[in-house]
């Protein structure tokens, strides 16, 4: 086989990808434009356009209020269960509803609720801001009889593990933490932390943000009590796609919506004023299912499980392997630091590199040189290949404008921050 650097060495890894095909099902009208950010924005399957089209048009235009009782009231139990498949989970553990901030609040709230004897909330400092903040919200509604413990990576890049399981004690009534880094891709071994907060008599919360879609997850086999995730950075669910919330079946009952609402109730049409939640994972719906945004992530997830997480997960390594051997060859002779874990098994499906003019390099990359990674402050490129629509060419093809960029200083001028990275 030819080099790594040579372009012939990613048309062969595409020749040789049995997921290749899946490429088609996607929009991809600007063939000369670089994607590398299917972890923020999963791109568009072209059955999601038409499937919206049909629910505008014929379901809402047409059949009007009657559609809550052709399908859309069952919506988020139905897209639910998909991603229930997706994630090692039973069809009914898995229920769409609100945002990940909002899920996470409720499924926290409602597990320290079960133990007002323990007074500790552990995380660490590679846990996305959003949960930060909800877990903020919370000691606050506590009147701060809460604290939260954030337990800080040593090298910034891999989880704490050790400091973890040290932290985690009898006065901890919940653990929350990310499966996958958003910022370096580092990934935990769920089942261990699982198992260290389990045998504190911890309640453990995974966010599958960065994970879902993109690294296998089985909550079953890992006896894992409360995830949450998204499902519009690797699902491709659409921007601001509602987010989904799993409880193991056998808590369901011990745990209360902290915000309940006429939707999770047992009986949602009897208008009665005093609230009875649903018997399962329905309780954990508050208000009024979005069903534009909730039939959006359908076909999406039929393409998912139609490829197999397993299949997604080889593809997966493989692209970032390729994007590390890339970055040996050609960007850390430039002053790019691989900020995610070399190790595969530690490793979620984007890559991290790390340039003190990294924001100045991401802004050249957009505007003029049609590559679309994205950025983390303070100097983080993240390159995000998602293996259903991203060829080892598209990888070869931004990695060489990544150099081309910083070899001809194109990133200097580039001093302005945008809003959106
Ligand atoms: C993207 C992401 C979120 C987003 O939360 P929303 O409330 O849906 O905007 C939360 N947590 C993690 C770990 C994420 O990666």
């Amino acid at each position: 086989m030819s080099p790594v650097t040579d372009r012939t060495y990613a048309q062969a890894l595409d020749r040789r990808d049995p997921l290749a095909v899946f490429r088609q099902h996607f929009v991809l009208e600007d063939r000369d434009l670089i994607y590398l950010d299917g972890n923020s924005l999963g791109r568009l399957p072209k059955a999601t356009a038409q499937r919206l089209q049909q629910v505008i048009e014929q379901e809402w235009g047409q059949t009007l209020i009657r559609g809550w009782n052709q399908g859309w009231m069952e919506a988020p139990e139905r897209v639910g269960a998909k991603i229930a498949q997706l994630i090692g989970a039973a069809p009914d553990e898995v229920i769409v509803a609100d945002s990940t901030s909002i899920n996470l609040f409720k499924l926290a709230v409602a597990a320290l609720r079960t133990q007002p004897l323990r007074h500790k909330i552990v995380t660490d400092d590679l846990n996305f801001p959003s949960d930060h903040h909800i877990l903020q919200g919370i000691r606050a509604l506590h009147d701060d009889k809460v604290q939260i413990q954030m337990v800080g990576s040593q090298d910034g890049v891999h989880g704490p593990v050790q400091a973890l399981c040290d932290a985690i004690d009898q006065d901890t009534g919940l653990v929350t933490l990310s499966h996958v880094a958003y910022k370096t891709s580092f990934a935990y071994e769920v089942k261990f932390i699982t198992q260290r907060a389990e045998q504190q008599g911890a309640w453990m919360l995974w966010d599958l943000s960065h994970s879902v879609g993109s690294v296998p997850v089985r909550l079953n086999a890992w006896n894992v009590p409360l995830a949450v995730g998204c499902t519009y950075k690797h699902l491709c669910g659409g921007p601001g796609a509602p987010a989904f919330l799993y409880v193991r079946k056998d808590l369901q009952q011990r745990l209360l919506n902290p915000i309940p609402g006429w939707m999770g109730k047992r009986n949602v049409f009897d208008f009665d004023l005093t609230y009875e939640p649903d018997p399962g994972i329905r309780r954990f719906v508050t208000g009024t299912p979005p069903i534009l945004s909730l039939c959006a992530i359908e076909p999406a997830l039929d393409l998912f499980l139609k490829a197999g997480m397993d299949r997604i997960r080889e593809k997966s390594v493989q692209q970032t392997e390729y994007v590390i051997a890339l970055w040996r060859a050609w960007l850390e002779p430039l002053g790019f630091a691989l900020r995610s874990p070399l190790e595969a098994a530690r490793r979620g499906a984007h890559v991290s590199l790390g340039h003190p003019q990294g924001l100045s390099i991401d802004l050249a990359l957009i505007q003029e040189m049609k590559v679309i990674p994205d950025f983390r402050p303070p100097d983080t490129l993240r390159l995000g290949p998602c293996p259903l629509y991203t060829s080892f060419e598209e990888i070869y093809e931004g990695m060489a404008r990544l150099r081309t960029t910083v070899l001809e200083g194109r990133h200097e001028k580039y001093t302005q921050a945008p809003r959106v990275t």
